[in-house]
């Protein structure tokens, strides 16, 4: 070994000690949430439901982020796994009619993230766009079948292919939308919404579920009921949906973009929300994951699926295969 290469040597293990003692040193700042015990609203058993046999969903995968390690979009995640959060459209096909929860990249999204500056574009960086309305096409599937679309919440990557499917009509609470309105780049994307023609306003009825202290249940049988869960926007929404065979889904949107954020209980990475303000309200959102994180303790065959989590994403059924 020449000189040379002995320096080099030298020169990579002193990188990698400064490199591992700094990740050791920013993921010491994260430390899971606390878990207080379950208040008397959680329940024990699952609320009655009358499950129409023609119900089934089917995952759309619309494109995915070019990623990052997990150690900064989960606190006490690993620097070692390289994450690739997928953006989806989640089709629910039940016998009154078809919804899409969350739209997933659309055709135009190039042009509409366009207007972010070159960091926030490096960030928040895409790849692989398959838009559902074209994934839907070669099924033979018009965009006319989609009769509603209901956003987990605003921001772009859930509401891109808003113009793709302009004869449906969108679901979205008032504060949301107002929060929409009043965003801006790189969160809310106006160009996706702004040419909506059809708004529905989302309320809620003041039914308890879950836990929840209102929920909305579309179609009155039990079979997807829509809970608030604001914090990471100010209108958040999540989706219940349960099987004919009697599987139970909960879809969470962005309270965390990981299964480990609810499973451990941790907020995203000290180190992200340093860099960049994810979360509208941090302590509510932070409350949202601890309630997720006592609904799975206590049910654990609910079946949690966090909107990005591209590992939980690949064990669903993907378009056009169904499960009901
Ligand atoms: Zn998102």
């Amino acid at each position: 070994m020449n000189t040379w290469t002995r320096r080099g040597l030298r020169w990579l293990a002193g990188t990698a000690l400064v490199l591992g003692a700094l990740a050791t040193g920013i993921s010491a700042m994260d430390a899971p949430l606390s878990v207080p015990p379950p208040g008397a609203d959680l329940p024990h058993a699952w609320p009655a439901a009358r499950i129409p046999s023609g119900l089934a969903f089917s995952v759309i995968p619309t494109s995915q982020s070019k990623g990052a390690f997990e150690a900064l979009l989960v606190g006490g995640g690993s620097w070692l796994r390289y994450r690739h959060p997928a953006h989806v459209a989640v089709l629910v096909r039940h016998p009154q009619g078809n919804l899409l929860f969350d739209t997933g990249l659309g055709r135009q999204v190039d042009a509409q993230f366009a207007v972010n500056g070159f960091m926030d574009r490096q960030f928040f960086g895409y790849e692989q766009v398959k838009p559902a309305v074209d994934q839907l096409a070669q099924a033979g599937w018009t965009p006319d079948r989609i009769q509603r679309i209901v956003p987990s919440h605003m921001h772009w990557d859930h509401v891109s292919a808003l113009p793709d499917f302009p004869d449906a009509e969108v679901w979205v609470n008032r504060t949301e939308l107002d929060h929409a309105r009043q965003g801006h780049a790189p969160a809310f994307l106006a160009s996706q919404f702004k040419g909506v023609r059809h708004w529905h306003d989302l309320q809620f009825t003041p039914t308890p579920y879950m836990g929840y202290p209102q929920s909305l249940d579309l179609f009155g049988d039990g079979a997807v009921v829509l809970v608030p869960l604001s914090g990471h926007t100010a209108g958040q929404v999540g989706m219940f949906l349960t099987l004919p065979s009697g599987q139970r889904y909960f879809f969470t949107g962005d309270t965390t973009w990981t299964i480990e954020g609810l499973q451990k209980p941790a907020d995203r990475s000290w180190a992200l929300r340093q860099i960049v303000h994810v979360d509208h309200d941090v302590p509510a959102n932070q409350a949202a994951i601890v309630r997720v994180h006592q609904l799975m303790q206590r049910f654990p065959d609910l079946k949690v699926v966090p909107a990005h989590d591209e590992n939980v994403l690949k064990t669903l059924p993907h378009f056009p295969a169904f499960q009901g």
